[in-house]
């Protein structure tokens, strides 16, 4: 099977990247190994996509988008993508024990929030347990909520969160925060911010929603319950990078480097959205990274298809 272009993951990024891709009459194909639409599914309520003056859950907000790709003729393989060939012009891929060949490829395969693994903690996802302040802060107005770690993101969302909750507490399993001075300083200068110390979470009770944590304290072992609101998890994000061979560059964190037209170090192939090395993982960022992404593959298309003349860049 032959398209011009192969999306990787059908988030966000992939969604956007196959609306403007089909759009522009390159045969495309988007895959899948799990759910359409991505981490932002899980979403009850989506506050701050453009365009929805009320919240959005985001099945529905990526239902629409997949409808929108499928309008202009984008094809949808819900298998996993297990091999990569990036060699020369011609791209192969292969998922489901079939090869496809493309042009040129997408990278959209995001990533995911580290878990803190305790009991609870998956069940109660978009009940009050969160890793995206940015995404849900608003929804703890007034409300206490804790912070789970001690790293830069930790605390600048925690101060974040501060604008809208009346207490934020962040528990941390050292005594001190890794976090940069000057994000520290702020934290500890901010009255709404308390801090608990030597101390790690091992359960999150509630039923249907988040009630308490469950806290041991590492010194002295001794458990505590913490009735919170809601509480945001911040011990790092990982990077759905497993296909990806050492022939593509990633930072440290093992997030692809890109330029700003998408590209990776190897011709033809691009990424988009949170699988990027970026400042702000977002679906507004990651549809943004989807279309620019898009673009570029055309563009690369058609250079490099016309003057080889293999094939029309367009069928
Ligand atoms: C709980 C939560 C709440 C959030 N709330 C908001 C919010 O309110 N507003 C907001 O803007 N953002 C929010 N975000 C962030 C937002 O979800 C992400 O920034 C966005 O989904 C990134 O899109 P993406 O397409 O880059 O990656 P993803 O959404 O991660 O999609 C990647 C897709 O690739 C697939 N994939 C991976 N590898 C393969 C493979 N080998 N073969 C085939 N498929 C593959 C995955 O199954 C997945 O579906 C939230 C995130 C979380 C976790």
């Amino acid at each position: 099977m032959r398209y011009d272009v192969i999306i990787i993951g059908a988030g966000p990024a992939g969604l956007s990247a196959a609306i403007y891709s089909a759009r522009g009459a390159l045969k495309t194909a988007v895959f899948e190994k799990a759910m359409v639409g991505g981490q932002i599914t899980v979403t009850e309520e989506v506050e701050n996509y453009p365009g929805f003056e009320q919240a959005i859950s985001g099945f529905e907000l990526t239902a629409t988008m997949r409808a929108q790709a499928e309008r202009f003729g984008a094809e949808f393989i819900e298998e996993e993508i297990t091999a990569m060939g990036m060699e020369g012009l011609c791209k192969v891929i292969e998922a489901g024990g079939k090869f496809y060949r493309a042009k040129s490829v997408i990278i959209c395969t995001g990533a995911h929030p580290r878990l803190l693994n305790v009991p609870g903690e998956e069940r109660l996802i978009g009940r009050g347990v969160s890793y995206c302040a940015t995404c849900d802060g608003a929804l703890y107005r007034d409300k206490t909520v804790a912070v789970v770690g001690g790293g830069d993101s930790a605390i600048e969302e925690g101060i974040f969160l501060t604008r809208f909750a009346k207490k934020v507490i962040v528990i941390h399993r050292r005594d001190e925060l890794r976090a940069q001075k000057i994000i520290q300083e702020r934290a500890f200068r901010n009255p709404k911010m308390e801090f608990i110390w030597d101390t790690v979470v091992q359960k999150i009770h509630g039923e249907t929603r988040i009630e308490k944590l469950e806290l041991v304290n590492r010194k002295t072992h001794e458990i505590s319950m913490l009735p919170v609101d809601g509480t945001f998890i911040y011990v790092g994000i990982l990077p759905s990078n497993e296909l990806l061979e050492s022939r593509i560059d990633l930072d440290t964190g093992g997030f692809v480097i890109t330029n700003e037209y998408m590209q990776t170090n190897v011709p033809g192939i691009y990424a988009a959205g949170d699988i990027r090395h970026t400042v702000l993982r977002q679906v507004v960022t990651a549809t943004a990274d989807g279309a620019v992404a898009a673009w570029s593959a055309e563009k690369w298309i058609i250079e490099n298809y016309d003057s080889f003349e293999v094939e029309s860049a367009k069928q």
